[in-house]
């Protein structure tokens, strides 16, 4: 999908040759640019220039009849028009006709598909009444298609015939939600031309609808992750009337990770406040658990929560736990956002647990059993925090009892997973 560099006949354009002839000694041959892609991408259909048009379905098929019929800019002192003014087509005129070309560049083929390139291309003048040749880009680059008239040294007829390769430039191929992601297009070559517009487009994997990120003069877009996923990303250039379509590159937008997530505006302060809640909330005889769930809203890039709540109180001698936790884990904003909106997730949860300051039994600190469980549910599937007591002593994994309400705590992290899963 990303690789670009197949230069396989059977998957590049091909078109007839346009003519334009100019023959005498005091002006240079006229230039005609005709421009060709690179590759086929099926999903956009070739456009030459306008004077070139493609008949039937399929690959484009242009016709011109090479020398015929001749303009006005070849003058009498050219023998080919000479003779054909004579008598309308060629007779007895002496020299070849030649077209000479780089074959690294483009390839000409006497049919409009299949076919072997030639090798080369020499008729002679005498009897020569046109012929149809068809030329394919197979390679970036410009080159010069010369039609000469051996008899004649000052007949030419030049085409300058240029294959452009448009890439997609993409700085991580891996994002997280709100990093932002440098998209480049690269025309080469670009020798004498210039793109007038660069499209930077954006869709699902496994989606035909392409959404347009940017569309102007810039050659570089800075795209931030606003929607999690699998996606493909293209650029077309338009170039002397000619959109040229990148090969697609995959990219991922992934949620952010725990520490991404703990790291947020405001995330450890509200858990902090949570934590003051949980001890203000403790008596003599009762205490409660509280937690919530964590959002991150694209638009804005801020961190908020949803459905939080706070559990019934319990006596000394039950154990507490978070129950009044919302299952399975709320709805985004957006349940299947497209590329270009702007939803807000659930990407983690949070609770407190109780102090043991007027309990008359110790307990293990740090997230529970149940609490691995309830991150790693399916229906849940997101890391989780609680706010607990750093352990006392060191290395006992526990407080006592009657541990002071105000003793060190800490954040610990419930995974896996260690970010929701990538939709
Ligand atoms: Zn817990």
């Amino acid at each position: 999908m990303i690789n670009v560099s197949s230069h396989s006949p059977g998957h590049v354009k091909r078109t007839a040759l346009p003519k334009r002839a100019f023959c005498g000694q005091t002006r240079a041959p006229r230039v005609r640019r005709i421009v060709f892609v690179e590759g086929e991408n099926p999903l956009r259909p070739f456009s030459p220039l306008a004077a070139l048009q493609p008949s039937g379905g399929g690959r484009p098929r242009l016709q011109a009849r090479p020398f015929t019929p001749f303009p006005d800019s070849c003058h009498g002192a050219c023998g080919i028009k000479a003779t054909r003014r004579a008598s309308g087509r060629p007779l007895a005129a002496p020299g070849s006709v030649v077209l000479t070309w780089d074959s690294s560049v483009v390839n000409m083929y006497t049919e409009p598909t299949g076919g072997i390139a030639l090798e080369q291309f020499i008729k002679p003048f005498s009897g020569f009444n046109g012929t149809n040749l068809y030329v394919e880009g197979i390679a970036p680059g410009s080159n010069t298609l010369s039609w000469s008239y051996s008899g004649q040294s000052d007949c030419v007829d030049v085409i300058k015939a240029t294959v452009l390769k448009v890439e997609l430039d993409v700085e991580n191929t891996l994002r997280t939600l709100m990093e932002t992601n440098t998209l480049t297009a690269m025309v080469t070559p670009l020798n004498g031309l210039s793109v007038s517009e660069y499209t930077f487009e954006i869709k699902r994997d496994g989606s035909p609808t392409w959404y347009s990120l940017y569309q102007g003069p810039q050659l570089s877009f800075e795209a931030v992750a606003k929607v999690a996923g699998q996606f493909d990303l293209r650029v077309s250039a338009s170039v002397a009337g000619v959109t040229c379509v990148s090969q697609e590159k995959d990219v991922e937008a992934q949620f952010p990770g725990d520490s991404d997530i703990l790291a947020g505006q405001g995330v450890h302060s509200r858990m902090d406040q949570a934590w003051a809640n949980t001890k203000n909330a403790t008596t003599p005889t009762s205490r409660r658990e509280e937690g919530y769930y964590i959002t991150l809203d694209t638009s804005s890039g801020s961190y908020g929560i949803t459905v939080h709540t706070i559990a019934p109180s319990v006596a000394n001698n039950q154990g507490a736990s978070w129950n009044t936790a919302t299952f399975p884990r709320p709805p985004d904003s957006i349940v299947n956002p497209a590329p270009l909106e702007q939803p807000t997730y659930i990407i983690g949860w949070f609770h407190t647990h109780t102090p043991t300051t007027y309990r008359s039994v110790g307990r293990g600190v740090g997230p529970s059993g149940a609490d691995s469980g309830w991150s790693a549910n399916a229906s849940i599937n997101i890391p989780g925090y609680a706010y607990d007591y750093t352990e006392s002593p060191a290395g006992s994994g526990s407080i006592p009892a009657a541990h002071p309400i105000n003793s060190a705590a800490q954040i610990y992290t419930i995974t896996p997973p260690i970010r929701r899963p990538t939709p």
